[in-house]
């Protein structure tokens, strides 16, 4: 976790210390109880710190483009394959030569009609929370956004707002692309000390599993009897990854984790029945390409996974008001889900959902695709131990060098294609080392070998500094959070926790 107190300047670190002024009127249709179980009161935290400050090579743009979810596939480019980031596939294109051309970001955020985060916000944000803006936002990892200026308008004025975001427990471990999201939502938190909620679509991952041979296997392997049971593996795996979110550090005193499978009921399922009626299948069926033979749950579910975004669907937070917006961290791939939120909100007279979007960890065969639980091979997880990290990365990681030694040596190689540089970008905070290493690689003097072992050293310390937390993690603390009747205050606690 980076510790929200890296600069900015003396007026907003100023402002901080003052409980972000936020006025007694504004909070007053609020719960204000505050009690807090002893099991959550102390925090499990990730303490590795980052100073890392290389700036985004995307250029940003202002552009502001409507939402447009036109499906894939549809561009005229001499291409053999279109890309296709959906919530549930992400591929990159491949080009007339059959070349995989990786994902074009640019491109997504069109298509999506989303904005490219610029310096200004950047610069803006460091303003008003006196913060540094984080390294995966100063790199351009988080690198778009849907009005991430009005959830700063709204830190500048002490008016609320709240976190969410979510997980859909694919394996019984997540994998370090989970690792940005968590990582990044953690220190968000602590930067605005604001509520979080986070949902597990337990339910979501029963009813998307599509590969018929693949879902068979599974029954085979837990010995599932009844469907019944499947939909307990999911719940069981969801339980598994709730210790692993509290592992990337979220305040325990405002955070609130739920299984849809466990919590959904009461104002959470009326806002899921109003926001169900304002979807139809054409209109489903457009945003995430699903087709008749699809299951009628999947369609559903999209108002399931929209719900959080209304404040009065948690009130043990938020009391009955529905005025209250919440910004969503997540990778870009989530957006479809609420791109039709927003466009509902408006219809229920809620407030629409803010979004940061973030690009893709890549699998270890290539940045074509993301690192996925789905996919066993082309992920690192978090349970993993040294000696398979080392394996994974030794026999999978794609190289960016040489065909031969001798090629390397000559011609140098391509960090920007190479996974393990790529990895190390994502979780090394040594710019000079940074810089060092892709200087070496493109001039053939670090070898490919090289630069694994660079890779390898940093992710077992990652992993191995994530495991020690989770196994801090009790059953205790893991109910703790998911606790539906504890109360969480909304209000900035007098001084960020860091
Ligand atoms: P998987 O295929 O691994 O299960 P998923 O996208 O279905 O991936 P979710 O549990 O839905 O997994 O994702 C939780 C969060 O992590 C979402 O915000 C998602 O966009 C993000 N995420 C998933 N994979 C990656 C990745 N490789 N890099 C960055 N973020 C990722």
């Amino acid at each position: 976790i980076f510790g929200p107190n890296e600069g900015g300047s003396a007026a907003a670190k100023e402002r901080n210390a003052q409980n972000q002024g936020v006025s007694d009127a504004d909070w007053a249709r609020v719960q204000l109880d505050d009690e807090v179980p002893e099991a959550v009161k102390e925090p499990v935290r990730m303490t590795h710190s980052r100073n890392v400050s290389r700036v985004d090579a995307a250029t940003p743009s202002h552009a502001s483009l409507q939402p447009s979810p036109i499906p894939e596939g549809t561009e005229t480019a001499a291409v053999a394959r279109e890309q296709k980031i959906t919530p549930f596939d992400v591929e990159g294109g491949v080009d007339a030569d059959g070349k995989e051309t990786g994902i074009d970001y640019e491109k997504v955020v069109r298509r999506f009609g989303a904005t490219m985060i610029s310096p200004d916000l950047l610069e803006r944000f460091e303003k008003l929370t006196g913060h540094r803006p984080h390294p995966l936002l100063r790199r351009g990892t988080f690198f778009s956004h849907r009005d991430f200026n009005l959830i700063l308008d709204r830190y500048e004025k002490g008016q609320p707002f709240y976190l969410y975001t979510g997980r859909g427990p694919s394996s019984d471990s997540m994998h370090m692309g989970h690792l940005i999201p968590f990582m990044f939502t953690a220190w968000l938190q602590r930067v605005f000390n604001v509520p979080l909620v986070v949902q597990i679509t337990d339910d979501e991952k029963y009813l998307l599993e599509r590969d018929a041979k693949k879902q068979a296997a599974l029954q085979k392997k837990i010995k599932a009897k009844k469907p019944l049971n499947l939909l307990d593996h999911y719940h069981k795996m969801g339980q598994d990854n709730i210790k692993d979110i509290i592992a990337c550090g979220v305040l325990p005193e405002k955070t609130f984790i739920f299984s849809n499978l466990s919590y959904v009921g009461g104002p959470f399922y009326r806002n899921v029945v109003l926001m169900g009626k304002t979807l139809t299948v054409n209109n489903v069926k457009g945003v995430f390409g699903f087709s008749d033979s699809d299951n009628a749950g999947m369609f559903h579910f999209a108002a399931i996974q929209a719900t959080p975004s209304f404040s009065n669907s948690f009130p043990q937070i938020f009391g009955e008001r529905d005025d209250i917006p919440c910004l969503i961290p997540c990778a870009i791939d989530q957006d479809p889900y609420f791109l039709v939120t927003r466009d509902s909100a408006d219809k229920l007279g809620y407030k629409k959902p803010c979004l940061l979007h973030s690009k893709f960890l890549p699998a270890l065969q290539g940045a074509n695709t993301k690192m996925s639980a789905s996919n066993e091979n082309s992920a690192i997880f978090m349970t993993d131990d040294a000696k398979k990290i080392a394996k994974k990365i030794k026999s999978h990681a794609f190289s960016g060098g040489g065909a031969t030694q001798e090629e390397h040596q000559r011609l140098g190689g391509n960090p920007d294609i190479d996974v393990a540089y790529q990895y190390l970008s994502f979780f090394e905070d040594d710019d000079e080392k940074m810089k060092s290493l892709s200087d070496g690689y493109r001039a053939g003097t670090l070898s490919t070998s090289q630069m694994k072992e660079a890779c390898i050293a940093k992710i077992t310390a990652v992993v191995e500094e994530f495991q020690k937390n989770r196994a801090a993690v009790t059953d205790e603390i893991l109910h703790a959070y998911q606790d539906p009747t504890r109360k969480i205050d909304p209000r900035p606690v007098a001084k960020t926790q860091e």
